[in-house]
């Protein structure tokens, strides 16, 4: 680690008002590639909290709030070419801290360097227009930023959520107050250290990571604060809205999936092969869009089933940095969750396992990817998220069976459909109830462009993209009677 990153893992300090303070209380940090204790993060409380929305609240009537949206810009572009530049210790972070493969935590700083390059672009794009209406008027709108937004991430993809959710909010114009997840801050704190380095305003975003009952509770609830971007579990995702629903405030609500792809008959195989299996594996399953179900076209079912298995049977789990398939799960507590799920269904047909390499250390949370077939139609684990590398393949007669199993459980984030048909793709897109459908690919939650959101139980709201950027303003009409 160069000079500048020396004490990243480390990193005991909470970010308020420009100034790192020291944290009174502190988390422990473990590595799930070994469960050893690798740092301490700052436990904040409700207090600090309260301190960071009124730095936040500050910097919007101060320095931040003076700050023309192309410099907005500037300042995020300076950020994303400075993580750019610190992607491979940001990677080896994220991997220690999550136990994350180095390839995809590689791809994960990447991608946060072009979430701050795509909005410090769009900062200065962001208009109103002018709204044809009576004689003797002009109309027209203007888009404000919203004041302090709080932000509330989880722990499976760290540094692709904060640059979603962090960079668009800060491009609007907002101030932003951030709530890592207890299970993964570092590459938070490290950002924010990146950000206040590359000349990003006191005050402009404040960090303060801590328990999701204390520290999350406490910014969800707080009447300072005029947007809620929240990511991660149903439940938890509720009593944010129920906090928000107090004051009287707006929530996007990125929760959880049970996302499909399907596979019908004429589907080029070779080229779906890839996709069907690392959008289930990818981060040791823990995605919100993992393709956790894999349909069929019943002629089709045993070619698909015997290629998936083939790939299964390579795949290999271990260390983080040792960069294999899969890392491990991100804590004992997640494994034994995904455990439990495969212990619920033991009449499942175990079509095929990964294998955890033979010098995973003992003490690493390490779960084999599963490929399982033969459950009963609507069964536990084909409705419920299990958050883990467990995928089921599901058998289909027709279009109308493939649509009624895929919007099945309700949850709707992506979904993926392989076929040559064009007018079957174009009546798949619109009957799947999803916020992405992929004909013929799948990005498990698809590149920084596209907006990206739930329906259904899977939350509501739209992050990524363009649409993100008006969900963090809101809309003022002028209406001027000139005569
Ligand atoms: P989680 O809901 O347990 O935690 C998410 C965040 O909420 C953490 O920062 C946590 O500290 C905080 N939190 C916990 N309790 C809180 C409370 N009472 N008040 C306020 N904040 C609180 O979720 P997780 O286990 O970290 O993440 C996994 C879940 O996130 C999965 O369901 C996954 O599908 C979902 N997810 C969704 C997306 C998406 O874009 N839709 C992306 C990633 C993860």
């Amino acid at each position: 680690m160069s000079d500048a990153t020396e004490g990243w893992f480390d990193s005991r300090e909470i970010l308020i008002g420009g100034d790192w303070i020291p944290a009174a209380r502190t988390l422990p940090v473990e590595d799930p590639s070994d469960g050893t204790q690798i740092g301490e993060i700052p436990r904040g409380s409700a207090d600090e909290v309260d301190r960071a929305v009124t730095a936040a609240r500050a910097a919007m009537e101060g320095a931040w709030g003076q700050t023309p949206a192309a410099e907005r810009g500037r300042i995020l572009a300076r950020i994303g070419r400075r993580v750019a530049e610190h992607a491979e210790t940001l990677a080896r972070l994220e991997a220690r801290d999550v136990g994350k493969p180095l390839s995809q935590a590689r791809n994960d700083a990447l991608a946060l360097a072009r979430y701050m390059e795509f909005y410090a672009g769009a900062a200065d794009k962001l208009m109103g227009e002018t709204i044809p209406y009576l004689p003797g008027y002009t109309v027209y709108t203007l888009r404000e930023p919203l004041g302090v937004t709080g932000h509330i991430i989880p722990w499976n993809y760290p540094m692709q959520v904060l640059g979603r959710s962090v960079g668009a909010s800060l491009a609007a114009g907002n101030a932003c107050v951030l709530k890592p997840a207890e299970e993964a801050s570092l590459t938070a704190l490290a950002f924010a250290r990146i950000a206040v380095e590359a000349g990003l305003p006191a005050g402009a975003l404040n960090v303060v990571p801590g328990l999701g009952e204390e520290a999350g509770a406490a910014l969800a609830a707080h009447p300072g604060v005029a947007h809620l971007s929240f990511t991660g579990s149903f439940c938890v995702g509720q009593s944010v809205q129920a906090a928000a629903a107090a004051n009287a405030v707006p929530v996007t609500l990125e929760l959880g999936g049970k996302s499909p792809q399907i596979v019908f008959a004429d589907a080029d195989l070779d080229a779906a092969l890839p996709f069907l299996v690392n959008a289930g594996i990818q981060n040791a399953g823990q995605t919100c869009s993992a393709a956790s179900r894999i349909l069929v076209a019943r002629p089709r079912f045993d070619e698909v089933a015997a290629a998936m298995a083939a790939r299964y049977r390579s795949l290999r789990v271990g260390p983080a940095l040792a960069d294999h398939d899969l890392g491990p799960m991100i804590s004992a507590r997640q494994k034994q969750i995904v455990a439990g799920y495969l212990a619920a269904a033991p009449e499942a047909e175990v079509l095929a396992r990964g294998t955890i390499v033979e010098d995973a250390p003992e003490g690493g949370h390490y779960l084999a990817p599963h490929l399982l077939a033969g459950l009963a139609p609507g069964h536990r684990l084909e409705r419920e998220e299990i958050f883990g590398p467990v995928q089921l393949l599901i058998p289909f007669e027709d279009e109308a069976e493939a649509v009624a199993i895929a919007n099945g459980p309700g949850l709707g984030l992506v979904a993926g459909i392989w076929t040559a048909d064009g007018a079957r793709q174009m009546w798949m897109a619109r009957a799947i109830r999803a916020g992405q459908v992929f004909l013929n690919n799948y990005g498990a939650g698809g590149g920084v462009e596209l907006p990206f959101g739930g329906t259904g139980r899977s939350g509501h709201g739209r992050e990524k993209g363009f649409e993100a950027l008006y969900g963090f303003t809101q809309l003022k009409t002028v209406a001027a009677r000139h005569g």
